[in-house]
């Protein structure tokens, strides 16, 4: 058998690791997955064990290295993608955390986000970092656990202490403990970075109070980030590759040139719009966001999210029990007679461009006709038009064009959703043939680094698609729908 060459993909995400192995081409040769304890100590507060994550990622990186093999190919570097902000501080001498990690989603640091903001900081800190005063991000989690583990915040200022996101950790981890490092991205969602000088920031590590020698150095999304250790990892490669999951996303979707979109459909939605050179400020509370940086270049995105996508279908499914498998909903929304009817999924709150967190979902328009079939249609329209909205905002907030939308995820086995989004929203819907995109994203960062792959250009052109779905529908058909849906959605708003 011919021995071909691979890239090792770490997704190290919020429920389970993942490794997946992918030959030059970008075709998938192995996979292998392990979700990991979830930790909930208090209402709101969500934690990971570091250990956990290490383990089910150096598990998962095992068993696709030994099926590669078996299939002929052999990685001969690694990429890592990861979830995002989730914070973990450990001591560096013995590599043991002195915490577990605080996930993205926890809520604990609120009251400190709303103190800094009452103070007056977020316009500083908006126009620094392209975030927002939000316990999401790395900064306030940080200092929580200075201001929390006994002795932290002396033995930080000594340096003994390091803070990293999932990539660094990983990274510490696999090489051994010698390198402490992560990339423009991931830096990017701690709110200590400066995205156009891209630097840590030493007024934002004053004002969260957070000593500059726990903070890792910050490299290209594709960089020289250290060699595994045989100890840890079995075997000896290179990592080349860093990009937190949002940002492989953008590159596994090849989104390289400005007015490129791609939209991730799971239970929620986060949609990607490349700016180029200029990191755009956002008038309307989307992020700006370093997309990628290569070869010393960032290229810049605006960020929104949708919170209730996939999970409209789970909630036809889970709660109401009018459909049994979400893959039903295709070829119920295909024999909907729905003129009219609206599901406005505020379940909780609604985001980007409207802010009311305090809405609460509705449906509008019922008829004696209105039944299962009209019920998916609305769910499946609300994601569309949700996403009009959230494009509709990028729109005001930059010149850019908008080109295609590449969308992703598990929802877009649905083709009667993505040929709606492309009516809906007026741009045509482009689906790749590999949609482990975020996996993909960081091969190509990690190939593009180990020279498998020249330029951008180069992979570019190994992106294949599988549909595309064009606008169907007339303008004025469209424009006639969203005004419903924004006279629904105005129905619903406390504000
Ligand atoms: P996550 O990563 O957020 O767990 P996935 O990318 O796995 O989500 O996507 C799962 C979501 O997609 C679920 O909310 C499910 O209801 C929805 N979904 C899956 N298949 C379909 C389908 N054929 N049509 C519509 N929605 C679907």
């Amino acid at each position: 058998m011919a021995e071909r060459d691979g890239i090792l993909a770490i997704d190290q995400g919020t429920t389970s690791s993942r490794a997946i192995v992918f030959d030059t081409d970008g075709n998938i040769m192995a996979t292998a997955q392990q979700e990991f304890p979830q930790h909930y100590p208090h209402g709101g507060w969500v934690e990971h064990d570091p250990q956990d994550l290490l383990e089910s990622t150096v598990n998962t990186c095992h068993r696709a290295l030994k099926a590669a093999k078996a299939a002929g190919v052999h990685a001969r570097t690694i990429g890592i993608t990861n979830q995002r902000e989730t914070t973990i501080v450990w001591d560096r001498a013995t590599g043991e955390p002195i915490h577990n990690a605080i996930v993205w989603q926890d809520r604990r640091t609120a009251e400190r986000c709303a103190a800094l903001k009452a103070a007056g900081h977020e316009t500083m800190v908006a126009e620094r970092t392209g975030l927002l005063l939000d316990p999401y991000f790395s900064a306030t989690k940080i200092a929580w656990l200075l201001d929390n583990v006994a002795g932290a915040r002396a033995r930080a200022k000594a340096g003994e202490l390091a803070f990293g996101t999932v990539d660094t950790w990983l990274l510490w981890k696999l090489t051994g403990g010698r390198s402490h490092a992560t990339d423009a991205t991931n830096a990017s969602r701690t709110l200590l970075f400066d995205i156009h000088r891209q630097d840590w920031d030493d007024e934002l590590l004053a004002l969260f109070d957070i000593p500059r020698a726990m903070l890792p150095a910050v490299l290209d999304s594709a960089a020289d980030f250290g060699t595994t250790d045989a100890d840890v990892l079995g075997v000896t490669l290179p990592i080349e590759g860093i990009a937190g999951d949002q940002h492989a996303a953008v590159v596994g979707q090849g989104c390289f040139r400005p007015g490129m979109i791609k939209s991730t459909y799971g239970t929620g939605c986060f949609a990607l719009i490349n700016t180029g050179e200029e990191a755009v400020p956002s008038h309307n509370r989307l992020l700006t966001t370093t997309a990628y940086r290569i070869n010393g270049k960032p290229t810049y995105a605006l960020e929104g999210a949708i919170f209730i996508a996939g999970a409209a279908i789970q909630w036809l499914r889970d709660e109401l029990g009018i459909i049994a498998h979400a893959s039903q909903s295709e070829g119920l929304a295909n024999d909907a007679e729905a003129e009219g009817l609206y599901l406005v999924p505020a379940f909780t709150g609604l985001g980007a461009p409207w802010w009311d967190p305090n809405a609460r979902g509705a449906i509008f328009g019922l008829t004696r006709n209105t039944g299962v079939a009209e019920f998916v249609h609305a769910a499946l329209d609300s994601v569309c038009l949700q996403t009009g909205d959230l494009l509709e905002a990028m729109a005001r907030d930059s010149g850019t064009p908008q080109e295609t939308l590449r969308v992703d995820g598990g929802m877009v086995a649905n083709n009667w959703l993505l040929q709606r989004l492309a009516d809906l929203t007026g741009l045509a819907v482009e689906r790749p043939e590999v949609i482990e995109t975020t996996a993909l994203g960081a091969a190509y960062l990690a190939g593009l680094q180990h020279g498998i792959y020249d330029s951008l250009e180069d992979v570019n052109s190994q992106w294949a698609l599988n549909a595309r779905f064009e606008p169907a529908i007339s303008r004025a058909a469209r424009e006639h729908i969203v005004e419903g849906w924004h006279d629904a959605v105005r129905r619903t708003l406390t504000t």
